[in-house]
């Protein structure tokens, strides 16, 4: 596939091997991720995924490469050399390249790369539908605030939850349901939207903050508190946000029905008004591209 790559500055395919094996993002998972969703050329919530990045790379000691405004013009000028309308972006900064070893020289250069590519999001059948989880320990490290590269937990147990015919897996640690492997989870209790607030055992959903946000703005009431694993089989309704996904509700969870399986009445208002806001945020971003 070659799809437009922009790497420390210049701009290249997806076909070139830009990286060298001394990366400390390729040997020590030392970096951090962002990826966003973009349709009809235009970046959706580009501020959030900058903000978060830029909090995540300052707690792990790299120096950002970009400013908010020359990242706004990176990704502009990716999704102008992009051949198609809609998809998402990957972001990564590491650390750099150096000599192996675990200390690290205070003067790196991070190397800082983003790429678009085609993404088929969930169409309305599946939306409508939802998914299935499966629940499973939480081994990631104690800082899951940071989007870091090191995913290998999570993609194991995402891994677990394909083999057992399922969509996505639920972290739960000490008998608290954390989020998804790659997902934030809530669900509906008496009526209640529950989350787990933020803190250093989740990441900071950019969709769990503006999903909040209109629930607060349309009356829904939200508590944003651990949830006990218990608690889990009585719940009205469940549903998953991220990036790429919305709001999904979820159908299942270990194999059992959540609510009276079909999409739920809170989650059809919050997907509805979730969709809705991406739509306009496409289109301010186009008045003032
Ligand atoms: N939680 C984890 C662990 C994730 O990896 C993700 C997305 O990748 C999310 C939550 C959802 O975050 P966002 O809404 O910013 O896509």
């Amino acid at each position: 596939m070659t799809d437009a790559l922009f790497i420390n500055g210049r701009w290249t395919t997806t076909d070139e091997r830009v990286l060298g094996v001394e990366d400390r993002g390729f040997q020590f998972g030392d970096g951090v991720y962002e990826v966003f969703k973009f349709g009809r050329k235009r970046p959706i919530f580009l501020i959030d995924h900058f903000r978060r990045m830029d909090r995540g790379l300052r707690d792990i000691d790299i120096r950002n490469p970009w400013s908010e405004s020359s990242f706004a013009r990176t990704i502009d000028e990716l999704l102008d050399r992009t051949a198609f309308d809609a998809g998402i972006v990957y972001v990564q900064v590491s650390r750099g390249e150096g000599e192996r070893a675990h200390f690290y020289p205070d003067d790196m250069k991070p190397t800082a790369i983003a790429y678009s590519r085609r993404f088929r999001f969930p169409d309305d059948a599946k939306k409508e539908r939802g998914i299935r989880l499966i629940t499973g320990p939480d081994q990631r490290w104690t800082q899951c605030h940071v989007k870091s590269v090191n995913l290998l937990p999570n993609a194991l147990a995402k891994k677990r939850a394909q083999r057992a015919s399922a969509d996505e897996a639920l972290l739960v640690d000490e008998g608290v349901v954390r989020e998804g492997a790659s997902s934030s989870f809530f669900v509906v209790i008496k009526g209640r939207v529950v989350t787990h607030p933020l803190d250093e055992h989740i990441l900071a959903g950019v969709v769990r903050d503006r999903v909040i946000g209109l629930a607060l703005t349309s009356k829904i009431r939200i508590d944003e508190r651990p949830l006990r694993e218990t608690e889990l089989f009585g719940v009205e309704e469940a549903f998953i946000t991220s990036t790429t996904m919305g709001v999904m509700p979820v159908a299942e969870i270990d194999g059992r029905v959540i609510g009276n399986s079909r999409r739920g009445e809170t989650t059809t208002r919050l997907q509805r008004l979730f969709d809705d806001l991406e739509l306009s945020e496409i289109s301010q971003q186009r008045a003032t591209a």
